[in-house]
């Protein structure tokens, strides 16, 4: 017999709404969570890639962005899905600042169709987003690098660690400073503590990568702890900010 494609039930109570335009997205059999659309407009990174950031590049001839060649950095490698620009960098307010969490689905089926192939080969002990600080957590109800998090990590069926890796410190904006301030005050923001399990190689998950010097600290953070091979990925990377 035929197997009938049902809606969630879910679905039906609260539609879901485009993370683009946030219209209701009917429902369809291929269960897309966006319009198709709003689908074209996304700014998706394409190659040539930095091998370290994963930002685009100019020219097949570089190998590192200028940001990556001036300042070293000690994570393995990144993988960005989207240029912070518009409409990901409204969409990804919209995540982050008005409770439209449930954009971090969307979201982490985008990172998931990008690099899972990738992913799966980096022989990976588990998922990890960035931490907010409690007490910034606490006002705004949830972490939304946790909820993509928490969705990517079942997709590729490793385990996501939400309590080792803490921020320690309450930090002033980033966005204020530039990029000696802003290292400076992440340093020792962070703390790692590891578990029995001794994690080696982690996936390090966060909305916005802009300059890396969240990422970086908590690369320093994960070393630290014993972790050998960080690797981050992001909904979306800044152009270039110098
Ligand atoms: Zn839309
Ligand atoms: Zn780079």
């Amino acid at each position: 017999m035929k197997q009938l494609k049902t809606l969630p039930i879910i679905d039906l109570i609260y539609p879901r709404r485009c993370p683009v335009c946030h219209d209701i997205v009917t429902p369809n059999p291929d269960n897309e969570q966006i319009c198709p659309a709003c689908r074209k407009r996304l700014p998706y990174v394409t190659e040539p890639r930095c091998m370290k950031c994963g930002k685009q590049l100019e020219t097949e001839e570089q190998e590192y962005c200028e940001d990556c060649i001036r300042i070293p950095k000690q994570y393995v490698r990144g993988y960005p899905v989207f240029h912070y620009e518009s409409p990901v960098r409204e969409s990804v307010a919209a995540l982050k600042y008005h409770n439209r969490r449930e954009y971090a689905d969307f979201y982490a089926d985008v990172l998931w169709d990008q690099f899972h192939k990738e992913f799966l080969k980096l022989d990976l002990d588990g998922v990890i987003p960035v931490p907010l600080h409690r007490r910034k957590q606490r006002s705004r109800g949830y972490n939304q690098a946790e909820c993509l998090a928490a969705r990517l990590s079942k997709r590729l069926n490793l385990p996501c660690y939400t309590g080792l890796l803490l921020r320690t410190a309450y930090t002033t904006p980033q966005k204020d400073l530039n990029d000696k301030e802003r290292m400076n005050n992440l340093k020792k923001a962070f703390f790692f503590r590891q578990n029995e399990v001794k994690l080696k190689k982690i996936l390090l998950v966060d909305d916005i990568y802009t300059t890396g010097s969240t990422i970086e600290a908590c690369t320093e953070a994960l070393h630290q702890g014993g972790v050998s091979d960080v690797y981050y990925t992001s909904i979306c990377i800044g152009k270039g900010y110098i």
